[in-house]
């Protein structure tokens, strides 16, 4: 009854459906891509075979329409689609029309994905099964009076749930009955507007969880197998941030009871390829034998399951292929458990600003390499190069950086220095908070939890400005890239003031900071040494060389380096910080604060939602002014000083794009 797989669609984009194809290559399986007019030249489409353009950028009007995918795959006789995850990995229609044309769809049944599809619906069915799941509500009965009733049973605090909720949607925290009534309306409200659906369930609010998922497989022979767990406790807006494997501090006799949990639950759905069982643990009096519950099943291949193939030495696509063309699974749950060995750690490289709740940011890449491992022990899995836009059309993760060790200390280690050594500049990124969080002795210690980047605030959502030091540094990489370059530089900035004593130049250059203020500093140049002075402080750079954005020096007589990249305003310097130094732009100063005093601008192309002021208002600092989406992420932009509302120039429903001004604070004459 095999049915081999000789062309594959990737029903796709981005770093996984490089992923699918780097294994179906490997495999001598034939990969078609497809497109959206924004992908045309995407790493997806010049590594697969084929491609085949589906429609507009919006996902709605390509990677999420059903025919187009279809038609495609009908088109160049592909055997099989496989959905990566989010798109249409989790939609039994979809599977289900795969099956109506012929095509083999690399995941489990409708059937199967219908069953977890509901949060409530999904416990009952875990619950019968014996698998424990968080003590609560899940009845069909949603009248006020039985949730009310139901919420004095399972008792304070507890967490309301969208039952069709997902992507941390739909979930509102009650600490008291009298928070009750608001969080059921939010909750349904949002489950509705959100997921066409108001149903709610309720659970108790486990004030410390860690979440610990397993990753389970299927075949179509009745065999299921769990291959280990992963710990991906690090989030943010209850989303993951960083994912391990294995999970630090579990006990022999808890991992045990949490794989055949997972198993049990995918046998109970006759479950087939690929799939994640989502279990939160409560470790309020620590993670040895601490309860844990079944919280949901993802039934695709989950972002990361890279750090399950490396402590495994598994390739899971290539489960999921065979699996597809009705192989049995290779092993069995106990050759699985000896394959076992070392740590791996994962981060998802997101295009947002950690210093400014996380808010995603666009922008295209400048410097970024995603060849930068060091050795066998990194991995990069992304669909971008440096030159590529992260738009605001998909999800903003640019890539997926992981790293094995021996130990979870040494993986830990190896993940930081691929961080360390790949510089991501030309948008905001969440590299330096990703290494101060691999770094940051809580987590070293092992002592993760949902809460963590909360708790750790102090340390981790803090950016690094640059010293003194830093700005002489980027002064001696401007020289260095000048004297080193054979073309004399015409870069006006340089020009600043310069004068010659005997064989000795002065110059001076300024930078602004992050305050706005000038920071002017000079430089003696006497032949290949510069001797470089900020207030006070100076120092002598020697022996500097500068090849590639690699900038190597002697400082006072310590040979250190840095990555650099020199632009025209900027000037960066990337190691375990990205610090961008500003520098003063003398003689555009037209341009210089070219959107006036107290302009309001779009930080990044999104609708409006809500105008809440109008043009001759009177404001307070802080006032919320408008209320703009964009990124699936709602913003308010407040006044950054008191003031009257003028050139305001946009409505409710308006399409911005980044940096256009909203509207200006002007001066109160009267006051
Ligand atoms: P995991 O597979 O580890 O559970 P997530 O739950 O973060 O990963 O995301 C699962 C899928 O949902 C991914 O395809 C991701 O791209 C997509 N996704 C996550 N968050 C969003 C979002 N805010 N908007 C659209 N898609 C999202
Ligand atoms: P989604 O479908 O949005 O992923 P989940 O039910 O998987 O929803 O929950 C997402 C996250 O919310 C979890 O990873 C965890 O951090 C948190 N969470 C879920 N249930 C609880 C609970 N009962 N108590 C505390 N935190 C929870
Ligand atoms: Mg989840």
């Amino acid at each position: 009854m095999n049915k081999p797989i000789k062309k594959l669609l990737i029903a796709n984009r981005g770093e996984i459906a490089c992923r699918v194809i780097r294994t179906a290559r490997e495999l001598g399986v034939k990969t078609v891509a497809v497109f959206s007019d924004v992908d045309r030249n995407a790493m997806h489409v010049q590594m697969a075979d084929e491609a085949i353009h589906i429609g507009p950028a919006a996902a709605s009007e390509s990677y999420l329409v059903k025919d187009k995918i279809i038609e495609a795959a009908q088109r160049t006789n592909a055997d099989a689609i496989h959905p990566g995850y989010g798109f249409l990995s989790e939609n039994p229609e979809f599977a289900d029309l795969c099956a109506q044309n012929d095509v083999i769809f690399i995941g489990p049944s409708a059937k199967s994905m219908n069953a977890m599809a509901l949060k409530g619906a999904a416990k009952k069915l875990m619950e019968d099964a014996d698998v424990p799941v968080v003590p609560g509500y899940h009845g069909d009965d949603q009248s006020d009076d039985i949730l009310a009733s139901e919420a004095e049973r399972v008792g304070y605090p507890l967490l309301i749930k969208a039952v069709a909720g997902g992507g941390g949607k739909g979930m509102r925290k009650v600490y008291g009955p009298d928070e009750l009534k608001g969080a059921i309306e939010a909750a349904k409200r949002e489950g509705q507007n959100s997921f066409g659906n108001p149903k709610l369930l309720i659970e108790k609010l486990i004030e410390k969880p860690r979440h610990i998922e397993l990753q389970v497989f299927g075949d179509h022979h009745g065999n299921v197998v769990h291959l280990f767990e992963r710990d991906c406790s690090l989030q943010r807006r209850h989303q993951k941030v960083v994912e391990e494997a294995p999970a630090p501090g579990l006990s022999d006799a808890m991992r045990k009871a949490m794989g055949d949990a997972a198993v049990k639950a995918a046998e109970a759905i006759d479950y087939v390829g690929a799939g994640t069982v989502e279990f939160i643990v409560d470790v309020a009096n620590g993670v040895d034998d601490a309860p844990f519950y079944f919280m949901e099943m993802n039934t695709r291949l989950q972002v990361e399951h890279p750090v399950t193939e490396l402590i495994s030495g598994q390739d899971l696509v290539e489960w999921q292929i065979r699996v597809s063309e009705g192989h049995e699974l290779p092993y069995s749950q106990d050759e699985i458990d000896g394959f076992k060995e070392g740590h791996a750690v994962e981060v998802r490289l997101y295009a947002e600003d950690p210093y400014n709740d996380f808010l995603p940011a666009t922008g295209t890449l400048s410097l970024f390499d995603p060849f930068a491992v060091q050795n066998d022990d990194q991995r990069i899995d992304t669909g971008v190069n440096a030159g590529d836009e992260v738009s605001i059309h998909y999800d903003p993760m640019i890539a997926k950086m992981i790293a094995y060790g021996n130990d979870r200390e040494a993986a830990i280690d190896n993940l930081i220095a691929l961080l360390e050594t790949t510089p991501v500049t030309g948008l905001r990124t969440n590299r330096d908070f990703l290494i101060s969080a691999l770094d940051n002795n809580t987590f070293r210690s092992g002592d993760v939890h949902t809460g963590f980047i909360d708790q750790e605030a102090d340390g981790l959502l803090v950016e690094a400005q640059p010293s003194n030091r830093d700005y002489a540094i980027g002064v001696a990489a401007i020289l260095t890239n000048r004297d080193t370059s054979s073309i004399a530089s015409s870069d006006p900035w340089d020009q600043t003031d310069n004068f010659r004593l005997n064989d000795t130049f002065v110059e001076t250059f300024t930078f602004i900071d992050t305050e706005g203020e000038n920071i002017s500093v000079s430089a003696t140049i006497s032949g290949g040494t510069y001797s470089v002075s900020i207030g006070e402080q100076s120092y002598v750079f020697d022996d500097n060389s500068l090849l590639d954005n690699d900038f190597v020096f002697t400082l006072d007589g310590h040979k250190c380096g840095t990555k650099v990249e020199l632009l025209p305003h900027t000037v960066a310097l990337i190691g375990r910080h990205t610090l961008v130094l500003e520098r003063h732009r003398t003689l555009d100063i037209d341009d210089d604060d070219a959107d006036g005093p107290g302009a309001i601008t779009a930080p990044m192309p999104g609708k409006i939602l809500d105008v809440k002021t109008w043009n001759g208002a009177s404001v307070e600092r802080g006032d919320p002014l408008i209320v703009m989406e964009a990124m699936k992420m709602e913003q308010t932009l407040t006044a950054p000083k008191a003031g009257i509302v003028s050139e305001l120039s946009v409505k409710a429903d308006d399409q911005v794009s980044d940096g256009t001004i909203l509207l200006k604070i002007i001066d109160d004459e009267t006051s």
